[in-house]
């Protein structure tokens, strides 16, 4: 790093995201952080739950060391945020102290996925996350999409954007979306683990912004009972090696290869267990329910809204070549959720499909309400479920590392045990606070 930038950047902050999907690390005056440098961390770290408490019977304890080894990579100067010095931030993966991988480790659990994607079946992945949120400090009259919204939100909405592209997060929309004081934005794809790590540092730049204006900030999935929900949907395409996207196939039904489908099913078919992970709040089912264009049930979608997995649309205008766009859209994911463990929960699980020659998922095409459908499955109906669901797919499990299932299972469960005595309300208060 040249000396000018140290200058602007005193701090480096050094991070990982946790089982409940909270930026944590250590800042170090960027002048020490050359390469190779790593800084310390502690396993029993990896077993505080959303309260800040360190969960009892986890598999570690008050000894151990870990490193952040941090990747650089993946460092951005995050700047533009008003009243707030520019600060490096740089994601770690964690190691050993002989620098051997951790096996808890979410960030390398995602990059062995993606290599395994790569090595097994010759295939990349570019993906994207995209944001929804409240603001509970705003208190116009909302309505959905309006240019009215849009402005009443300024400056804090152009702020945003620009410390966005000025930080390398690549802004694509903004916007007023649909529920009450509810904002969504969107970034461009890119590789698998930069895109989980932009996922990671949209939503603390986003509650960064408005924080310096004085606006707290949700992305809680459903702030008010009865409330619009927020997702974290994500985007996902699949590459050969020479660039060609392999889910494009115009004479099939959706344009959808029968690899594509394929990989979908293998999405769709540990759907229950993968629900503790994409949806790992007590009000995560609050969101996933019918009407609410997130996700009513297991099922692949043609353009669908209510679908686990939508297969999306291309843009044909003025000869716009559909072939690099096709790709799919997973619904089913929320703010609880770890990126990386969310998008690489999805590789492994599309692998999968592909591994045991599934048939290619059905494209459902038109309307489809899952309770009146005997093929498209439900999701789990409360996190207690979901947990046990991913307790029970033994092929789920076999992804993690056995001590993260335990960690996190056990942080979900006395999560569970302390916020299913709140009512609704409270419950929704507790996640708003949290996240
Ligand atoms: N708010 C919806 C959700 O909870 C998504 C709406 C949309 O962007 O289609 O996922
Ligand atoms: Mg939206």
């Amino acid at each position: 790093m040249s000396q000018t930038e140290e200058d602007l950047t005193p701090l480096t902050f050094v991070a990982t995201s946790d089982l409940s999907a909270i930026t944590k690390g250590r800042s170090m005056p960027s002048a020490l952080l050359e390469p190779g440098v790593t800084t310390g961390w502690v396993p029993a770290n990896f077993g505080i739950g959303a309260s800040g408490h360190i969960a009892d019977q986890i598999p570690f304890g008050s000894t151990g060391d870990l490193r952040l080894r941090p990747d650089h990579d993946s460092a951005h100067v995050i700047t533009g945020v008003p009243g707030r010095p520019d600060t490096r931030l740089i994601l770690a993966d964690i190691v050993h102290t002989d620098g051997e991988p951790w096996a808890c480790c979410p960030r390398t659990f995602l990059r062995d996925a993606v290599e395994r994607l790569e090595s097994e079946f010759g295939l990349t992945v570019q993906s994207a996350f995209e944001h929804e949120f409240m603001d509970l400090d705003i208190t116009d009259d909302h309505h959905p999409f309006s240019w009215r919204n849009f402005r009443n939100a300024e400056p804090i909405g152009s702020q945003l954007v620009t410390a966005m592209e000025r930080s390398g997060l690549e802004p694509e929309t903004w916007l007023p979306e649909y529920g009450q004081h509810q904002f969504e934005v969107t970034v461009s794809r890119t590789d698998a683990v930069a895109s989980a790590d932009r996922a990671i540092l949209v939503r603390d730049l986003v509650r960064d912004v408005f924080s310096a204006a004085g606006h707290r900030t949700s992305f809680s999935p459903v702030v008010v009972p009865g409330g619009s929900g927020n997702g974290v949907h994500v985007h996902f395409g699949l590459s050969d090696a020479e660039g060609t996207n392999v889910m494009f196939d115009a004479s099939r039904p959706g344009r959808l290869t029968e690899l594509g489908g394929r990989f979908a099913t293998g999405v769709l078919r540990h759907a229950p267990a993968l629900a503790a992970i994409f949806a790992p709040l007590t009000v995560s089912y609050l969101r996933l329910r019918p009407h609410q264009w997130s996700s009513a049930g297991v099922f692949l979608g043609l353009h669908n809204r209510e679908a686990l997995l939508r297969l999306c649309p291309t843009v044909e205008i003025d000869g716009q070549d559909p072939e690099p766009q096709l790709h799919l859209e997973f619904r089913g994911g929320d703010i609880g959720a770890n990126p990386w463990l969310l998008l690489g929960a999805l590789l492994h699980a599309g692998m999968e499909g592909l591994r045991t020659d599934a048939e290619p998922a059905e494209l459902q095409v038109g309307e489809v309400d899952p309770s009146s459908r005997g093929d498209v499955a439900e999701l789990p109906r409360t996190l207690a479920e979901a947990l046990d669901a991913l307790e029970q797919d033994e092929v789920v499990r076999g992804w993690f590392a056995p001590e993260l299932v335990t960690t996190y299972l056990r942080i979900k469960r006395i999560e569970l045990e302390e916020v299913s005595k709140l009512s609704e309300t409270e419950q929704c208060e507790w996640y708003a606070r949290a996240y």
